[in-house]
């Protein structure tokens, strides 16, 4: 049976961490969904649409990879695209302190569902999508953190 791990998260922006959790996830797994988690509470700086794209053209090689966006429970959005994996990044003691109680709730939705966490390449470790999003804000050039190329179009304000 082919091995499918949705790989969940804001990604905005996604970054040359999340694509060295992706590209070694495809060791480990058939196919890698990349899931944008649409949250209706909190507005988006890189716009979804947009996003998605660009994701979709850094892996255009990869056809193991492909990208969604979605609302809801991230559990329950695994078992519609028929994922028994959660890939999930880790860099530090906080990011576990999160990630543990969600994959609790996450293996509470869905039991068979298990959360595959994979160490982040310490040359990656400090590059995280909120530093990107203030860089970007005040004008700084983020290139080198993300793998495509932002084109210079309007983001959301917030
Ligand atoms: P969320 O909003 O769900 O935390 P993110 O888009 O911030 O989503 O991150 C998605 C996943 O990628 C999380 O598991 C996060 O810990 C992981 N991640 C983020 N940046 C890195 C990085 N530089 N190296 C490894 N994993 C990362």
């Amino acid at each position: 049976m082919k091995k499918i791990a949705l790989f969940p998260g804001s990604f905005d922006p996604f970054t040359k961490g999340h694509e060295d959790i992706v590209l070694r996830g495809l060791r480990l797994f058939d196919e890698i969904v990349i899931g944008i988690g649409r949250n209706a509470s909190k507005a988006r700086y890189f716009p979804l649409e947009q996003m998605i794209s660009l994701i979709e053209g850094a892996f255009q090689h990869e056809p193991a990879v492909r990208v969604i966006s979605y609302d809801g429970l991230t559990a329950n959005v695994a078992r519609d695209v028929g994922a028994k994996f959660l890939l999930r990044g880790l860099r530090n003691t906080t990011d576990f302190e999160y990630e543990n109680g969600i994959s609790q709730v996450n293996r509470y939705i869905y039991e068979d569902v298990e959360t595959v966490f994979l160490i982040t390449s310490p040359h990656l470790a400090p590059v995280s999508s909120s530093i990107i999003r203030d860089l970007h804000r005040y004008g700084q050039a983020v290139d080198t953190f993300l793998p495509y190329k932002l084109v210079d179009q309007p983001v959301s304000q917030q």
